[in-house]
């Protein structure tokens, strides 16, 4: 099947209502708008550097989500340049990061639209805040005038059967809805971006209506 076909077949299979997004890490500008012009809106770029090279010729024709780790990337994550052309940061975990980015987001008279990852399984070794600090996190982002918090994402840890993964989109979503019914000022909880090539399906059932997938668009990963 063509990459074309694949996008079709996903939008057909998946709800209206649940953004597929193309995680798009190691293609090609010409890969990504292929997706586009069967009809993907949102692009997830995990690197800062790919987002550059591929930028140039994709421009707007698509949304461009950050999904990337924003630790060791920082410094190229907080360039004019690079904050303009983004429309979402998905992986916000840490207040330092976020006051930064806010720094510079008012300097560009943007608001940068985030949200919060949580590390949904407590690996000590990933990214993304635990569980029981997400609501704290939240609170003091909402005083950031600069940036918006508009929902969750998770990765999940791998596991070996896609179903083990359930229990923590259920974890992640019942945050969601903790936060959401909180009602906090400048926070606006809308999306959750849970769900990859193996466990899209799943995420979907648990609430998610962002999912970021892959290989099931693009075939394999090209060794980098
Ligand atoms: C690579 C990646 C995906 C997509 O993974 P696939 O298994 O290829 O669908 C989704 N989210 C993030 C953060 C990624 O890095």
């Amino acid at each position: 099947m063509s990459i074309k076909e694949r996008v079709k077949g996903l939008l057909r299979e998946i709800p209206k209502d649940v953004i597929l997004e193309a995680a798009a890490k190691t293609r090609t500008a010409k890969e990504i708008d292929e997706v586009i012009e069967v009809g993907i809106k949102v692009i997830g770029e995990n690197y800062v550097s790919e987002l550059k090279k591929v930028y140039p010729d994709v421009k707007n024709k698509a949304k461009w989500h950050f999904i990337g780790s924003t630790k060791t990337q920082k410094h190229d994550l907080l360039k004019r340049k690079v904050l303009e052309i983004i429309d979402m940061i998905e992986t916000i975990d840490n207040f330092d990061f976020a006051f930064e980015l806010n720094k510079k987001c008012e300097d560009l008279g943007k608001v940068m639209l985030v949200l919060i990852e949580v590390n949904s399984a407590k690996e000590s070794r990933k990214s993304g805040v635990y569980p029981e600090n997400v609501v704290e996190l939240v609170k003091k982002i909402s005083k950031l005038s600069n940036i918006k918090v508009t929902g969750l994402m998770t990765m999940g840890p791998n596991v070996e059967r896609s179903e083990d993964i359930r229990s923590y989109f259920r974890l992640t979503k019942g945050l969601f809805s903790d936060i959401k019914s909180m009602r906090i000022e400048n926070i606006d909880m809308e999306f959750l971006s849970m769900g990859m090539s193996d466990t899209y399906k799943i995420a979907i059932e648990e609430g998610a209506n962002i999912v970021r997938i892959g290989t099931a668009i693009f075939g394999p990963r090209r060794k980098k």
